[in-house]
C-alpha cells in the first residue's frame, strides 16, 4: 500500500511532486478539478477529476485507494485575484481543505503535506525569514494559507493529524527531463514572462516598481527550483510516516535576486534582449523575501540540487521553447517584436 493522494496534482508544483513520489516508489493518485491544472501533466498515476469540496467523491477515492498520506496542493494561488475575489479564495482554499480533512478523518488517514507559502509572512521585519517570525499576511491568498496552517495544528491537537506545512518562496524552473513545466493562463510570474519576452512570445516585460529600498530599486525574491521543492515534499512525507511531528518549514534557496538581476540572467542565458518597461509597483509586493532555509535542511536533510539561478532559468527556457514549438508559435528566427528594448 503506497498510494498517496495528491490534490492539485495537475498543477505546476503538484505535477512535479507526483513525479518525485513515483521516483521514490509511491503511486500518486491525483484529484484535481482542472480549473487551472492540465490533465496532460498527470503522467505518473491515475487522475480523478473532482473538486476537493466534494466530500462524497473524496470518500470514494479514500475507499478505493486507501492512501497512506495526502499531499495537498489544490488551491487558487494568484495574489492579485485573491484581493478581488476573496470569497472564492476562502471557499476553494479554506473550505476545500476542511472538506479534505473531514474526508481524511472519516478514512483514518493522519498524514498530510501541505502547500503553504512565504506569503503567510506578509511584509517581513527582516530577511532572511525564519519560521519563528510573525505571520501577518497582507492579502486573502496569504490569509487563506495561514488559516489552513492553523487548522492543521488544531487538527493535530484534536485528532492526532500530523502535518508538514511547506512555505514556498518563489517556485521556478521546470522538470529537468522536460516532461512537465509551468503552464499558467494567464502567466503572472517573473521568470516565464521575462523568458517569453526574450523569446519573442510577448512584446515585453513590465517591471513593477524601481523605487524599492534595494540596491537597484527592484524587488528581491528567493527562487527555488520546482524539482527541489518536489523532493522536499517527499522527504517531509517520509518524516511524517516515520512518526515525525507536525511542523512548518520554509522552502527557499536562501539567496535573493532582484528583478533586474533576473532580467540580466535571462538575457545572458537566452542570448537575447529582454524588452522591458518600468511600471508602477504592484500592490502588496514586499521589497525583499529571502528564506532562512536552515530548518528544512536540518530536519529533512533537504539539499537543493537544481536551484542555481541559471539552472532554474535554463530549465524554464527549455520548457517554454518546447511548449511553443509544440503549439506552432516557435521561438526561433525572425526579429523580436519590440517596443524600445533596453539592452541589459
Ligand atoms: N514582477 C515584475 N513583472 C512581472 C511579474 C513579476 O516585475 O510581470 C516582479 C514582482 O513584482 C516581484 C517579482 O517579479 O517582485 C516576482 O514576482 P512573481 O509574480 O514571479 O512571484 P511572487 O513574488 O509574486 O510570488
Amino acid at each position: 500500500m503506497n498510494n498517496v493522494l495528491v490534490t492539485g496534482g495537475a498543477g505546476y508544483i503538484g505535477s512535479h511532486a507526483a513525479k518525485a513520489l513515483a521516483r521514490a516508489g509511491y503511486c500518486p493518485v491525483t484529484v484535481d478539478n482542472l480549473c487551472t491544472g492540465h490533465a496532460d501533466a498527470v503522467k505518473w498515476g491515475p487522475l480523478h477529476r473532482h473538486d476537493i469540496r466534494d466530500g462524497a467523491a473524496l470518500d470514494g477515492l479514500f475507499a478505493t485507494y486507501r492512501p497512506i498520506a495526502v499531499m495537498h496542493f489544490a488551491a487558487l494561488s494568484t495574489v492579485g485575484e485573491s484581493a478581488t475575489s476573496p470569497l472564492a479564495y476562502y471557499d476553494n482554499n479554506v473550505a476545500g481543505t476542511i472538506a479534505l480533512l473531514e474526508a481524511m478523518r472519516r478514512a483514518g488517514c493522519v498524514h498530510i503535506v501541505f502547500s503553504s507559502t512565504c506569503a503567510t509572512y506578509g511584509i517581513p521585519e527582516q530577511v532572511p525569514i525564519t519560521e519563528e517570525m510573525p505571520q501577518a499576511p497582507i492579502n486573502p491568498y496569504g490569509r487563506s494559507k495561514l488559516m489552513i496552517e492553523q487548522i492543521l495544528r488544531d487538527c493535530d491537537t484534536a485528532y492526532g493529524l500530523r502535518s508538514a506545512s511547506l512555505r514556498y518562496f518563489n517556485a521556478a524552473g521546470a522538470d529537468p527531463d522536460g516532461e512537465i513545466g509551468e503552464n499558467h493562463d494567464p502567466e503572472t510570474h517573473l521568470i516565464p514572462i521575462a523568458l517569453q519576452a526574450a523569446l519573442g512570445l510577448r512584446p515585453r516585460l513590465e517591471i513593477f516598481g524601481r523605487d524599492y529600498p534595494t540596491p537597484d530599486g527592484t524587488c528581491i525574491r528567493d527562487y527555488i527550483h520546482v524539482t527541489d521543492l518536489a523532493q522536499a515534499h517527499v522527504l517531509a512525507l517520509e518524516l511524517l510516516l516515520a512518526g515525525g511531528e507536525t511542523r512548518a518549514l520554509n522552502l527557499g534557496s536562501g539567496t535573493g535576486f532582484s528583478v533586474l538581476e533576473i532580467v540580466s540572467e535571462v538575457a545572458r542565458i537566452t542570448g537575447r534582449r529582454v524588452p522591458h518597461v518600468f511600471g508602477p509597483r504592484r500592490e502588496g509586493d514586499p521589497a525583499r523575501l529571502v528564506a532562512g532555509d536552515g530548518r528544512a535542511r536540518d530536519e529533512l536533510g533537504w539539499r537543493p540540487q537544481f536551484s542555481a539561478i541559471d539552472r532554474q532559468i535554463g530549465d524554464a527556457m527549455r520548457w517554454i521553447d518546447r511548449a511553443s514549438s509544440a503549439a506552432g508559435t516557435g521561438t526561433h528566427g525572425g526579429e523580436q517584436p519590440g517596443t524600445t528594448p533596453t539592452r541589459i
